[in-house]
């Protein structure tokens, strides 16, 4: 398990930070942060750091909508001077993904400040970069410490903590798609990382109010979730404990929005939306007897490889090629390794059922995200009911997991049923 790193979640987390840099000696400081940061919080930092004579440079980003693209990045990288200093990224997801590259890249650590609670990804060590419109995570570096000033979480727009909450829910179908991979697909699990993920969902869950109305309680709960999410990325190593099919689906819109030079929408918007749909698949599975989901599977046929090509190819442009050859252990399967996968279904069908059991139905999901304010309907984020089925169909394909989608497939569940 990684070493903690601190993390301060408080009332005086300016002071708190100060006091940090001034402790660990990290006397010269680049400041990252946009124009709405900047104002919200970024100025206090520099304005407090400056009193207690730190040698800050501060770089405020400009522009209709940031985004962690080969722009930003050079942007960053022409206001930094030459000197030896620790960054600060005080702004939401693109700010710290902008910095968290840039940082680990010219070999300065960063520190994380947080001004809005819409992401799990503050302490991840991946960055989520749009290289020539295509989104990649590049491997980089975790923050050396997490300062969270709890005010000014609670003042963010509130689309951007119904965000968080979308991705804070969305733990309750990632953690049970890693269940059953690790069941079928003998994916490597946690079970008391994923139990951590789950709390921290299921506190946020019972904040749904709170959060709605951006309490100091309710945020700092969003908050406490949202970096436990992260923690339990960073203790895994991967990003299995916090992204299933719900992030897939959430990574295909979003991809296809870049290639249409759509305007594109909050992460956790989408992850809590696609939660809601990939929850009714569990909702069905929940239904199912063992003995209904023999039948069920004895009328699976293997898919047509060549049939499954044209599809991918259809839904995914220039990176169907790379998914193909991810894919091969789903896509190459034989008929024979196909009845075994089948057969592991029928007998872990009472695991599968305990599974199903844990993830809360998709009206309840709808009901906690429409507490907390988030939206619940894919039409409301400008999706088509298209590019809905589309993601429900071929999202899978995003990553070699075995999730709920594969199996309904198999079973012959729809996403629209139920
Ligand atoms: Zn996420």
């Amino acid at each position: 398990m990684e070493p903690r790193l601190p993390v301060h979640i408080g009332n005086a987390a300016i002071s708190s930070l100060v006091r940090y840099c001034r402790d660990n000696q990290m006397n010269q400081l680049t400041l990252v942060a946009d124009q709405n940061t900047y104002a919200a919080l970024g100025e206090s930092v520099e304005h407090a750091l400056g009193e207690h004579e730190f040698d800050v440079n501060t770089i405020v980003l400009t522009g209709e909508e940031i985004i962690a693209d080969e722009h930003y990045i050079v942007q960053v990288l022409l206001q930094a001077d030459e000197k030896d200093r620790v960054y600060i990224a005080v702004g939401s997801g693109t700010i710290t993904d902008i910095t968290r590259f840039v940082s680990h890249r010219t070999q300065a650590p960063f520190i994380s400040v947080p001004t809005a609670p819409s992401v799990d990804g503050f302490t991840s060590i991946g960055a989520p970069l749009v290289i020539a419109r295509l989104k990649q995570t590049i491997v980089t570096q975790p923050p050396v410490a997490v300062f969270a000033d709890v005010p000014t979480l609670c003042a963010a727009p509130h689309r951007l903590i119904a965000s968080g909450f979308g991705d804070i829910v969305g733990k309750f179908t990632s953690i049970a798609d890693w269940r059953l991979g690790n069941l079928l697909w003998d994916e490597p699990y946690d079970a008391a990382i994923a139990h951590r993920a789950r709390q921290a969902a299921q506190a946020c869950a019972s904040h749904a109010g709170g959060i709605g109305q951006a309490s100091e309680q309710g945020i700092r709960c969003l908050m406490d979730g949202l970096i436990e999410s992260g923690f339990c990325m960073l203790d895994f190593g991967n990003t299995n404990p916090a992204s299933g099919a719900e992030h897939h689906v959430s990574h295909y819109w979003e991809m296809k929005l870049l290639w249409e030079n759509r305007p594109a929408i909050l992460h956790g918007e989408k992850v809590g939306v696609a939660c809601i749909l990939v929850a009714r698949y569990y909702d069905q599975i929940r239904q199912m007897s063992q003995r209904q989901a023999t039948d069920r599977l004895d009328h699976a046929a293997l898919p047509d490889r060549e049939q499954e090509l044209r599809r991918i190819r259809a839904a995914y442009g220039p990176i169907a090629e790379t998914l193909i050859g991810e894919q091969a252990p789903f896509l190459d399967m034989s008929g024979h390794t196909y009845d075994s996968l089948k057969q592991r279904i029928v007998d872990s069908w009472s695991h599968i059922q305990e599974v199903a059991a844990a993830v809360p139905s998709a009206e309840e999901l709808t009901s906690m995200l429409k507490t907390a304010g988030a939206l619940t309907d894919a039409a409301d984020l400008g999706l088509s009911h298209d590019e809905v089925a589309t993601a429900m169909q071929m999202a899978h394909y995003c990553r070699n997991r075995l999730t709920v989608v594969k199996i309904s497939r198999m079973l012959g569940i729809h996403w629209q049923d139920g």
